[in-house]
Formats: structure tokens, sequence, C-alpha cells
């Protein structure tokens, strides 16, 4: 689907190619700009504490490129279904008109949010997909923009298909689809990069997902903290602020940490290989 939006035939080879190739391109390069911008360039700001672990940043990589490329090939069949028009995927807006268009993206933006939601927090509450699926992206304590798609592939398939399958449950503009794929693994690389610049309670912003990834079993969401509140998964990263090591949050000085806070990320260091 996405090769036929970009003109390319809508062979499996080719479909795999433009999946691992391309979102391996896009991924590398959102993630290398926000480590420049964040972990190097103006580290002394965002990250003072941060030192390179060249194990844990190798780690990292390699679990990156395993996930796009096994994500890729695990994808496949959802797409070629898509390509043999077996969904309600469709290309003219006028089809179903522009109220469709902002109708479908409160409903994709719900049914994403809730099943992965539930897919998450079951890879947190069963051991073995904690153990053999979901573990491998907890490796990275303190995570940085490269921890954003380090999993395991069938951990990222998993938490990505609710996006994949969404044309087989209501109607979806192709430009819809490729938007909400592009706009989550950017998102993804935004809440692992421990810089956060919007701090809406509603939002799954990143000090919430930094604090998912200190505390492991808080702040399962997407986009959102509905599910976390109405479960009691919750945890705030400003009213739970004397428990946030210093350092492991980037604060601008109007929110400095207290002298309660523990130092230096509590000794705690991240990420094995
Ligand atoms: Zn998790
Ligand atoms: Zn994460």
């Amino acid at each position: 689907m996405i090769a036929q939006l970009l003109g390319l035939p809508d062979t499996p080879l080719v479909m795999f190619l433009v999946f691992a190739g391309g979102g391996m391109l896009y991924f590398f390069i959102i993630a290398s700009v926000a480590y420049y911008v964040y972990f190097k360039k103006f580290r002394a700001h965002f990250h003072p504490d941060y030192e390179l672990d060249p194990k844990e940043m190798k780690s990292a990589l390699k679990w990156v490129i395993i996930g796009i490329v096994g994500n890729g090939a695990l994808m496949l069949p959802i797409h070629l279904l898509i390509a043999k028009n077996y969904s309600q995927m469709y290309y003219d807006v006028s089809d179903h008109g522009w109220a469709w268009i902002f109708g479908q993206v409160v409903l994709l933006l719900i049914f994403t949010e809730t099943l992965i939601y539930w897919t998450h927090y079951a890879f947190h509450r069963v051991p073995w997909l904690w153990k053999y699926v979901h573990e491998r992206h907890h490796k990275y304590v303190v995570p940085t923009p490269y921890s954003a798609l380090s999993f395991n592939p069938m951990d990222s398939f998993l938490q990505a298909v609710p996006h994949h399958i969404a044309a087989f449950f209501f109607p979806l503009h192709a430009v819809v689809y490729v938007a909400s794929v592009t706009f989550v693994t950017l998102w993804a690389v935004c809440i692992h990069d421990r810089v956060s610049f919007f701090r809406w309670p509603w939002l799954n912003y990143t000090d919430h997902h930094t604090l998912h990834h200190w505390y492991s079993d808080f702040n399962l969401g997407q986009y959102f903290t509905f599910w976390d509140r109405i479960v009691g998964t919750y945890r705030s990263p400003t009213i739970d602020y004397e428990d946030v090591p210093d350092g492991l949050i980037y604060r601008p000085k109007s929110m400095a940490p207290t002298s309660t806070a523990p130092t230096a990320l509590g000794g705690r260091s991240a990420n094995p290989a």
C-alpha cells in the first residue's frame, strides 16, 4: 500500500524493502538528530550527566536493526491483504467525505491507544511475554533516542499492529494511515530523548515514558494517560517529583529539583548489552 502510494509495484519484495529500508532510513535520521541535539551539541544543557556507553549503544543499534527488519517481515502479510483490497483502506477523500477524515483520526487514536495500552499491559503482567518479548526494550533503564525502536521484533510488531489492522475495522484513508505510522515513529523517538516541552497531564509526554523505563510498571499508554489513570498504572513525573532522580529527566530552571531528589540517577546505571 505504501509502495503503491510511492508509485512502486505492490510485490512482497518491494513492500519489504520499503518497510525495512525506508523505516530504517527514517528512524535513523530522526533519532540521530535528537541524539545530536540533546546528547552531544547541547548535552551540557539537557543531559549533563550523560556518558556514552559504547557497549550499550552497540546493543541498542543492533536491536533497532533486528527490530525494524523483523517488523518489516511480520507486517508483510497484513499489507498483502490490504493490497488485495481485503481491508477498507481507500485512496480518494470523496469516497467518504472530509468529515470522515476527521472522524477516522479520532477513532484511530482511540483504537490504537486502547489496543496498545492493553498489549503493553499484558507484556508487563504475563511473565513469559515479559521475558521473551518485552524485556529487551527495558534493558535501557535510562533511554536515549536510539532506544526508541530497540525491540525484539515481535514486541515492536505487536505494539504497532493496531495501526496496521485498523483499516480492517473501519474505512481508513491511505494518507491518514501513512501519517499515523510516520507520526508514531517520531513520537517514539521523542518519548525516549528524556526532554519534555509539553507537560500536559493528559498527554503521555516524554517524562512519563522516562519513568516507565525507570520504574517499569507505570505509564503504559501510547499518546495519552487516560487508560493508566483508569487502571491505576499512572505515575506523575510532577506529583511524584521527589522520587525522580536528579538528572534522569531534563527540567528547565523553573522546575529545578528539590534537595530531596536522589542524586545522579541513584547510582543505577543503565543498559547492559
Ligand atoms: Zn514497557
Ligand atoms: Zn520505551
